[in-house]
């Protein structure tokens, strides 16, 4: 039997293959591209795409694709063939360094905000070198940026792989204060995917999970989980088998999926797989849910990656892991000498800059119609931005900005900037679980993004605003050495702890006490998408992507409006779900019950004078019930059409998130009420209790 680890990295044209199938000089010329950001021109584009094809035939693969990431943030792809006839009947292939470099598809149908005229339909693919190729159902994939002909960003990598540069020069330029001349500075990303598996059949008869990707009806289980038996609990035969098949695949694709285990939720699960430069860590991240859509259904399961399949239990997220390093130094790593402490302060420092000034920003970038039914729902994380540091962390926090001598827990007294920092352990920073922002020991989580989401924009953002906070302590260093530069490094840390630290929270963020101390210090809460989008095109945010290049004012523009389309669109689509579903199917089931029960009670009475209150109160309730759901799907149209009809893209979201919600919210309470009281086998779908404790 072979190793399973020889699978490993099968399908992907990488590093190792590289080296293997390329002559000497082409592979160096690529490596100083991927390592370097180095541009690559069509000579070696050639040889190296010669090699890719050859290799990927060999492999089985047929079709080549330029495989990127449109505004709506799903991953497209269209297959081309290598094959190529000639003039004698045969044919040969081919595969040209023009077209692994650049691809024009027909762009018309990708969501643009207005970017593109109608008129000039074609986008342009390029390549991106630092994330590898690789072989998907026969087809090799080659990671692509996405641009409009005029060369304006339509998709989710490009902005990113700016950020990544704007990150890389300013950190490059702090580094050099401690004389540290890296060749890149790169940021990371660990994304820790959970998710809900059920089975086929169920889903197949559940209208609502088919076209929203959640239950818009269905009342909670009789057992939630407040037995806390499932999370890291024993893992079903047909899950463990899955997994097991998603382990092969994903490993074979080169992604490093290392964890899995039940999470707190019946039937939800969780991947986290090992850090990556963020561009190949959210290429990996797309695949692995690919693959777990798709290989559900080999075990008879649905893969469901909504933020909120399922209400009244825990919902779905996606833990961002972030750094910031180069070769093999962690620059959030509180280091083993002064230096590299100061170092680490610096960019401590920047990060709590980064998050408190653009807070919006980053909340935005996790906003969406799915996700609101987490952040700040009741339930984890809130909606307010805030960063956990830890008790550690945090006395040195607060010892830097009152001038004091940190006391280590140790209780040795250590004047900071001199002494060696202690080690921040997972141990002790890691316990608050309701923090939106947490310090993890050499690394950062961002806990809000939901589960469906593409993690571009939120990195795009980080990054961009890290790169603004790193550019201000270089102006501000400019020109300085030695003690004069440290002096004048810890002045600034102070100044700018001093005036960060209301983003620093260490408390409870589930506690009611919070909203209100977080509005007290001035803390944006935004409590869903319409009231989170609009700070995207703010003059201070089109100002901080226009300094770094990353998005320009109409690039920030049309993603503002692709935002706001897309969250009327998926409100509209589930309201209109709602409407159909009250009307078909649950007033006509609830009826039928009514029917049953009404001519039972006719049928005993014919025969004996029986006491049948209870079969009366219990009809007069569902009577009651019905009636009150004939109303509340009127109402529902009725807001839903107003919304409808609102030209304004922004009021309209408004009027969803103001109006249509409450009406489908009232709806669903009604229907989930008389679920309770009619007998199961009326009840046209299958309940949670059905769904959630499956075998
Ligand atoms: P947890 O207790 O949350 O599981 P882990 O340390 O196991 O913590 O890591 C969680 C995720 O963080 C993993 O995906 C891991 O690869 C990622 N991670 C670890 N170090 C870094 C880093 N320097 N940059 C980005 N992600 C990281
Ligand atoms: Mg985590």
């Amino acid at each position: 039997m072979t190793n399973f680890a020889d699978n490993y990295g099968s399908m992907v044209y990488n590093d190792h293959t590289m080296k293997e199938l390329l002559p000497k000089d082409t592979y160096k010329t690529l490596t100083k591209t991927i390592k370097d950001g180095a541009p690559l021109d069509i000579e070696v584009a050639n040889v190296v795409a010669h090699s890719m094809k050859e290799w990927a035939i060999s492999k089985g693969a047929t079709h080549y694709t330029h495989w990127f990431q449109p505004l709506s943030g799903i991953t497209s792809e269209k297959h081309d063939g290598f094959l190529e006839p000639v003039s004698d009947g045969t044919a040969i292939t081919k595969f040209s360094g023009k077209e692994l470099i650049q691809g024009e598809p027909d762009a018309s149908s990708f969501p643009n905000g207005g970017l593109r005229a109608t008129f000039e339909a074609r986008g342009y693919t390029a390549w991106d070198p630092t994330s590898y190729p690789f072989i998907k159902d026969e087809v090799l994939c080659i990671p692509t940026a996405f641009c409009s002909y005029t060369g304006e960003a339509l998709d989710k990598k490009t902005p990113l792989l700016r950020s990544m540069n704007a990150i890389d020069e300013q950190a490059k330029r702090v580094l050099t204060h401690f004389g540290e001349t890296p060749k890149r500075v790169n940021t990371t990303v660990g994304a820790e995917q959970e998710y809900f598996l059920i089975s086929e059949k169920d889903y197949a008869a559940r209208q609502d999970l088919i076209l929203t990707g959640r239950t818009l009806f269905g009342h909670k289980p009789v057992k939630g989980q407040e037995l806390e038996e499932h999370y890291f609990g024993a893992i079903r035969p047909t899950v463990n088998n899955f997994m097991k098949e998603l382990d092969d695949e994903l490993w074979a694709l080169g992604v490093s999926a290392k964890t899995k285990h039940n999470e707190v939720a019946p039937a939800q699960h969780e991947l986290a797989p090992i850090f990556a430069n963020s561009n190949s860590a959210i290429d990996q991240n797309l695949l692995t849910m690919e693959k777990m859509r798709l290989l559900a259904s080999h075990h008879g399961l649905v893969c469901l990656l909504h933020e909120k399949p399922f209400e009244g239990v825990n919902g779905s997220g996606k833990h961002n892991n972030w750094s910031i390093s180069y070769d093999s130094t962690n620059l959030l790593d509180p280091g083993d000498n002064p230096m590299e402490n100061l170092r680490f302060l610096v960019f401590l420092t920047a990060v709590i800059e980064a998050v408190d000034e653009y807070q919006e920003l980053l909340r935005m970038s996790v906003a969406s119609a799915g996700n609101d039914h987490r952040l700040g729902a009741n339930e984890a994380p809130p909606a307010i931005i805030s960063i956990f540091l830890g008790d550690e962390l945090g006395a040195v926090v607060d010892s830097l900005i009152n001038g004091t001598d940190y006391v280590a827990s140790a209780k040795q007294a250590m004047d900071l900037g001199v002494a060696v920092l202690p080690k921040f352990t997972m141990d002790n920073t890691d316990r608050n679980r309701t923090s939106p922002f947490a310090f993890t020991g050499n690394k950062f989580e961002f806990r809000m993004p939901g589960s469906e989401v593409n993690l571009s924009d939120a990195n795009m953002i980080l990054n961009t605003a890290m790169a603004k906070s790193l550019k201000n302590f270089a102006d501000a260093m400019e020109g300085k050495e030695g003690d004069d530069f440290h002096t004048a490094a810890l002045v600034y840390i102070k100044k700018t702890l001093t005036d960060h630290q209301r983003i620093i929270f260490n408390g409870d963020g589930y506690s009611d006490e919070w909203p209100e101390e977080a509005a007290r210090r001035g803390l944006a809460n935004h409590k869903n998408t319409a009231e989170a989008l609009p700070c995207l095109v703010d003059p201070k945010s089109i100002e901080l992507f226009g300094e770094f290049g990353v998005l320009s004012e109409s690039e920030v523009r049309s993603r503002y409006e692709v935002k706001l389309e897309k969250y009327s669109k998926l409100l509209n689509i589930e309201a209109n779900t709602m409407i159909r579903q009250a009307r078909r199917m649950y007033i006509p089931a609830i009826n039928n019950y009514m029917g049953e029960l009404a001519s039972d009670v006719t049928a005993v009475k014919a025969v004996i004078d029986a006491d049948t209150t209870a079969q009366e109160t219990l009809l007069k309730r569902l009577s009651a019930g019905l009636a009150a759901a004939y109303d509340a799907v009127d109402q529902l149209e009725i807001k839903h059409n107003a919304a409808q009809a609102v030209e304004d893209a922004q009021q309209r979201a408004n009027m969803y998130a103001n109006t249509v919600i409450p009406a489908m919210d009232a709806l669903r309470n009604i229907i989930d009420d008389l679920e309770c009281i009619t007998d199961h086998d009326y009840w046209p779908v299958p309940t949670y209790n059905d769904m959630l404790f499956y075998c």
